[in-house]
């Protein structure tokens, strides 16, 4: 096949005339990320994470086919915030619970967020009630991690070379189903490979889905920029005044403040630059001066968190959302695909622990209401810096800090980035 050159963000590249423009990049040293393209299988144009700009028209990387001259720009400021949008739908569209996931750690869709800087998605969580399938005989398909990447229905097939998944229904009701009686005839094997390809964490095998332990995780290890020493705050000059910062825990856990103490000695440097004003670190109950930063752990769920989170927006001229139910409501947002009755019934009513013939739901105007979801904390009131990690390590928080108090560089390795 004729040898051709090309274009990629004005670097010459050489290719076979018509090989396809992920695979001639690889080859060139390049990059184009994507979750649906795979090695041998024809393109899929599915998941668009792909797309690129080829002569100045936006389009699926993987289904063009290189020719000579060809102009492609791939990582432009606006085809970057394109991906990021992209990806930042399929987190919003589907139900993604990283800290509580199997495969975290070993996805292709949590390592690509990661890589192109997603800290939260601008657009809101749909929160939809999709169907875990356990009927299978190998193998677990959770809808609401899919992406409809279709690697699978390509890719898994009995030896008889039966497919054994299928897109059905069309529009934002289109899925992935399973052929139950294909799907009993795959070997451990293959069952296996159908939990690898998925770019996610939406085909598992019963029983192997924690088979590989954290630490050996294909994203595990991978660092990313330099880590900061808390130990450089001791070169910040105070001139006498002392930074304020406040802190709460709404529909949170705790873990979050735990965190901040995690930074054990360094908590005297700290209070050496930063006075700690309302907070449940020091039981300062109301604001009585402004505060430069408010840290905010968890999300809204009900009336009294709204009101706090907005006493804090009116008093701090900076708010952080800190972890994944400050940033998008994390696990108590598990309850936003469940009708708030059925959750009131289950909880007061149902559960092993109420009362053998409970009828009361406790509802007096003293306890605060509970909302009809679990808000993210920028759905109410204007957040300016999220830090994502349930916890986020306390290297993490410390470094936002730094960086908002006193300009330092803000840089935190990969493996600060934390979700346990
Ligand atoms: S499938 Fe990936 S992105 Fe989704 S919850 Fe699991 S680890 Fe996170
Ligand atoms: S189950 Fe996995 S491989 Fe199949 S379409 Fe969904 S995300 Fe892609």
């Amino acid at each position: 096949m004729e040898t051709i050159t090309f274009k990629i963000d004005g670097r010459n590249c050489t290719a076979k005339n018509g090989q396809n423009l992920i695979e001639a990049a690889k080859q060139n040293g390049i990059i184009i990320p994507t979750l649906c393209h795979f090695k041998h299988l024809n393109p899929l144009g599915s998941c668009r994470v792909c797309t690129v700009k080829n002569n100045g028209k936006s389009v699926a990387g993987c289904i063009v086919k290189v020719a000579e001259g060809m102009d492609i720009e791939v990582q432009t400021p606006e085809l970057i915030d394109a991906r990021k949008a992209i990806l930042e739908m399929m987190f919003v569209e589907g139900n993604h619970f990283c800290p509580s996931c199997e495969k975290s750690g070993d996805c292709d869709m949590q390592n690509l967020a990661y890589e192109t800087g997603i800290r939260y998605a601008r657009f809101p969580h749909l929160f939809e009630d999709k169907i875990v399938d356990a009927r299978p005989e190998r193998i677990v398909v959770n809808q609401n991690r899919c992406i409809k990447c279709q690697r699978c229905i390509e890719e898994v097939k009995t030896k008889d070379g039966y497919k054994v998944f299928q897109l059905i229904n069309r529009g934002n009701k289109t899925r992935v189903a399973i052929d139950y009686e294909q799907e009993a005839k795959l070997s451990a094997a293959q069952a296996n490979h159908a939990m690898e390809i998925c770019p996610t964490g939406a085909i598992l095998v019963k029983g192997k889905t924690f088979s590989k332990p954290f630490g050996d995780r294909a994203y595990d290890n991978k660092l990313g920029l330099k880590n900061i020493s808390a130990n450089k705050l001791k070169k910040q000059p105070t001139n006498g005044t002392k930074k304020r910062i406040a802190t709460t825990s709404l529909a949170g856990c705790f873990g979050c403040h735990m965190s901040l103490l995690d930074i054990d000695l360094d908590i005297l440097d700290m209070v050496e630059l930063v006075e700690i004003h309302k907070s449940p670190l020091t039981d300062i109950k109301k604001f009585n001066k402004r505060c430069d930063i408010g840290l905010i752990e968890g999300g809204c769920c009900n009336t009294e968190n709204i009101e706090v989170l907005r006493e804090f927006r009116k008093n701090c001229d900076i708010l952080i959302s800190v972890g994944e139910c400050a940033v998008w409501g994390g696990l108590p947002a598990m309850r936003n695909t469940i009708p708030l009755e059925a959750c009131l019934n289950e909880a007061y009513l149902n559960s092993m622990t109420s009362e053998e013939g409970a009828t009361t739901i406790p509802n007096h105007q003293d306890i605060p209401k509970i909302l009809n979801k679990v808000y993210a904390n920028h759905d109410v009131v204007k957040i300016d810096y999220h830090i994502p990690g349930c916890p986020p390590s306390a290297n993490h928080i410390w470094s936002v800090l730094k960086h908002v108090l006193f300009e330092e560089e803000y840089s935190i390795a990969f493996a600060d980035f934390k979700y346990d």
